[in-house]
């Protein structure tokens, strides 16, 4: 496992002026205080190129929010893989709950997209989730189940290390309604046993399982306590710089 990763998910907000101003300030804080969680910032696609230049030669690495499957071609409006690692991300965020939910995207894309990724040697944080309805009808891990089969079809063993899977329980993001640590706990004891049958116990170790739903400076130290909570992928209190500054200075 690759150590504690705090990802930022801006979704569609800020100007490059903006994200760049957010940056050079996440920038200066890290020099004056050591992190070890490895921090990731996915911003809307137009600004980047501007974070990948203040960005090089730092520990904070870039994910894009969303690509499309296909290495090229007549898809106005998309963004393919190559181009986001061209423009210096290392991660794309793929199957988050508002493609789904908003964009149509099901599994078998969502496996496309993963696969297309990897093959451009982008490592995409790989959301599952389940809705309230779901939850409250008893089927959580049956949804998360399928959703982590389908999307991992075909993903080879060598290539399973490369892939953060983020649990975020669609009830949880945006809502201000965190899963208690124990809930998210167990889940991802649930999903790492899943990835030990589909991969192998050693393989399925390594995996990083990190976890997103209204997470603050509030809470991420009980949730970073639980040892199979690998790390954080945190929505709206990664857009201000004082309140992810207060995650990200966690412990
Ligand atoms: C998200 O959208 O990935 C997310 C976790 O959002 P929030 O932190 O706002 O719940």
């Amino acid at each position: 496992m690759a150590g504690t990763i705090i990802a930022a998910n801006w979704k569609m907000n800020k100007t490059t002026g903006e994200a760049v101003e957010f940056d050079r300030g996440l920038r200066n804080a890290l020099l004056k205080r050591q992190v070890t969680a490895a921090i990731v910032i996915a911003p809307p696609f137009t600004s980047i190129g501007a974070l990948a230049a203040e960005f090089k030669d730092s520990k904070v690495f870039l994910a894009a929010q969303n690509m499309h499957q296909a290495a090229a071609g007549a898809f106005t409006g998309e963004i393919s893989g190559a181009m986001i690692l061209d423009a210096g991300c290392r991660y794309c965020i793929i199957g988050h709950s508002e493609r789904r939910r908003l964009f149509g995207e099901d599994n078998t894309l969502i496996n496309a997209k993963i696969t297309a990724a990897l093959n451009y040697g982008l490592m995409p944080i790989f959301c599952i989730g389940e809705t309230l309805a779901e939850r409250e009808a008893g089927i959580t891990l049956i949804v998360l189940t399928k959703q982590l089969k389908e999307g991992l079809n075909k993903v080879p063993v060598d290539d399973i290390k490369k892939i953060e899977i983020a649990y975020e329980p669609v009830w949880a993001i945006g809502t201000g309604l965190t899963a208690t640590p124990g809930q998210v706990q167990e889940v991802h004891l649930f999903i790492r046993n899943l990835l030990s049958e589909m991969y192998g116990e050693k393989e399925a170790a390594g995996i990083s399982i990190i976890y997103g739903g209204s997470v603050t400076a509030a809470n991420i130290d009980s949730l970073l306590a639980k040892q199979e909570i690998n790390g954080v992928l945190v929505g709206s209190a990664s857009l201000d710089l004082a309140s992810f500054l207060a995650i990200v200075n966690y412990g």
